[in-house]
This record gives C-alpha cells, structure tokens and sequence, in this order.
C-alpha cells in the first residue's frame, strides 16, 4: 500500500498559518519552496514512512519575501529565493559574502525556488547560507500565533536537521548590518562537484580592519565540518590586534582545523578533513583581506 498523501492548505496571512500549524502540530509542515520537503517526502515514502497530514504552503502570506535595508541594517524576507539574494544590490554591498553563498547553491532552478528560510530551517550541516550568516552575526525573527522572538540564527539548531522552532512557529526573516567598506568578506566553498554540489566544506569570513590595516574585527565560520553551525572564536583572536602576516592566517586557520577536531572528535574522515578545513580557511582569509590566493 502506499503511504497516503498529504493534504495541501495554503493560508493567506501568517496569524492563519500560525494557529493551522499549532492546532496540527506533529501532523503538518511548512512547506517553502518544496527544494528540501518534496525530496525529504519522496525518500520517506519509498522507504514505506508516514507522510505528515498536511502540508502548509506559506508563499501566499504578505510581506515574507524581499531584501530591505533601513538604517544600516539589513532584513532579508524567509521566503526571499537564492536566486534573488545573489542578485541583489543591497546584499552585494552590504553582505557580499551571502550572496557568494547563495550563488553557490545547487543549480540555477533550485536557486530560482529555494529560499533562505527553507535553508536555514532545514539545518542542514550543509547548508550554505549558514555559515554566512553566522560570519554576519544575523539574528532572526520567528512568529507564532501570540507574537514574535528574536534569536541568533546560530542559536535556532539544536543538531543536525533539529531546530528550536515549536509548533505553529514560522520564520520572519533575518537581519544583520550592512558590512562598512572597511570590511572584506569571502564564502569559500568546496563542493563534491562543480554543480548541483551540497557543501561538503565551507567557510565564511568577515575581517574589518583599521586604519593602520590592524584586524579591528574577525569572524570566522567553517560550514559542514562542526557538529552545529558556529564562529570559532579562539581563531578569530588569532587575528584581532594584528596586521594579518603569513604566519597569523596560518596559526588562524590551523586553529579552525584543530577546533573542528576538538569539537567532533576524531573520525574516518578527520585525515582527509583537517588539513582541507586548514587550506579552505586559509584561502576565505585571504581572500577576505584582498589576495587571491588560488
Ligand atoms: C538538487 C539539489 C541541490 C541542492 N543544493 C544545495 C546547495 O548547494 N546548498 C544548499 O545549501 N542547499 C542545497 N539544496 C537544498 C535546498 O535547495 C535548500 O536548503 C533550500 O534553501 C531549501 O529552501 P526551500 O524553500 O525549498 O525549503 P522547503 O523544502 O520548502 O523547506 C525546508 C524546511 O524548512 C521548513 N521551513 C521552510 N520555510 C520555513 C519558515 N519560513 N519558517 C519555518 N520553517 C520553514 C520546512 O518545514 C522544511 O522543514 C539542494 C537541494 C536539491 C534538491
């Protein structure tokens, strides 16, 4: 037999969505641009699972979509695509490095549907936006039906593919401010494959630097090599109080490779890992200070 379908509902306002999800609870799921839940679907019904009751579509709820910048900060809608990010002329300036990441994501036809929100509530380790947004220090705005909270958007998971998110809980959107032309910034990815590749390995850098080129500021997040997204600190102090030389990104980058191993412990994959972690982040500096150093 196979599983049964699940029931479509596509509410008009977020407070609608809200109580549907809260009253359904276990039974329903947001679904955003389907990129994550339709494959999640698929994988589970062939393996004979339960589908959930209802599936609730949320792209017909006003105001959860587009970039928007007021006073030095910027807010990007939960259900603003890949595709949109990457081009727009706000996150090019303000935070170039999210919209490195959000090129990178999979091909152009995920990229035209899968949205930032899908991508961070999904809390793939993989996920590509994340450590962008760690690097940017974004928080979030999640909704239920009696308010809103804000959170670090590194603080929403709780493990691979668990957020804190309750029932009837639906992400606004997320906001940081807008990097100062003082600050360099890179997404360095390594993918499996050049296309369609879902990160094997990432990191983000923001680096603001004074005018004496001493590092006033550093932020440094690896993505799919930490057992939840997060910056390491004890490299970015590495940095900060120096004009950054060979030796200081070298310490720096050696640091988030041996943080990564102090974090996971030692695995199959650790030998070929570490030293990989080391040079990605090697490079994300570099590139975050102006040198390419392919
Ligand atoms: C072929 C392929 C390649 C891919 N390549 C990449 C890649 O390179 N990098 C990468 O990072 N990802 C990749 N992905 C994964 C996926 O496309 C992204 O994670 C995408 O951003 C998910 O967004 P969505 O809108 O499609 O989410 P959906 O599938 O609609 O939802 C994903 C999850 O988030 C929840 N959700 C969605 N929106 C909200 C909200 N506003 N509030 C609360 N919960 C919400 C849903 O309930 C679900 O649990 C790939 C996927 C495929 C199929």
């Amino acid at each position: 037999m196979s599983p049964r379908k699940p029931g479509y509902v596509v509410p008009e306002t977020l407070a609608e969505a809200s109580e549907f999800l809260r009253e359904h609870a276990e039974d329903a799921r947001i679904i955003a641009g389907g990129t994550d839940v339709l494959v999640q679907l698929r994988r589970r019904g062939r393996a004979g699972g339960e589908h959930p009751r209802w599936l609730v579509d949320i792209s017909r709820i006003p105001g959860l979509a587009g970039v928007s910048t007021d006073s030095g900060t910027i807010s990007i809608g939960a259900m603003t695509t890949h595709e949109e990010i990457a081009r727009s002329p706000i996150i090019r300036k303000g935070g170039p490095l999210l919209a490195e990441a959000c090129t990178s994501v999979g091909s152009p036809q995920i990229r035209e549907r899968g949205t930032i929100g899908g991508n961070i509530m999904n809390a793939s380790p993989a996920a590509d936006t994340i450590p962008a947004l760690a690097a940017l220090s974004a928080r979030a705005r999640i909704a239920d039906p009696t308010g809103t909270r804000d959170i670090l958007v590194t603080d929403i998971f709780e493990g691979p593919y668990e957020t804190s998110a309750q029932h009837g809980e639906i992400l606004l959107d997320v906001y940081f401010d807008a990097l100062p032309p003082s600050c360099g910034c890179a997404f360095v990815k390594l993918g499996r494959r050049e296309a369609l590749a879902i990160a094997r390995l990432s990191v983000a850098v923001v680096l603001e630097r004074d005018a004496d080129g001493r590092v006033a500021r550093a932020a440094i997040a690896p993505g799919a090599c930490l057992p939840m997204p997060a910056r390491v600190e004890s490299a970015e102090e590495m940095l900060v109080g120096k004009v950054p030389d060979e030796a200081a990104v070298d310490a720096a980058a050696r640091e988030v490779a041996e943080e990564m191993v102090r974090r996971t412990g030692v695995r199959w994959s650790t030998d070929y890992k570490k030293p990989v972690v080391e040079a990605v982040t090697k490079r994300a500096i570099w590139r975050a200070l102006g040198v390419n150093a392919e």
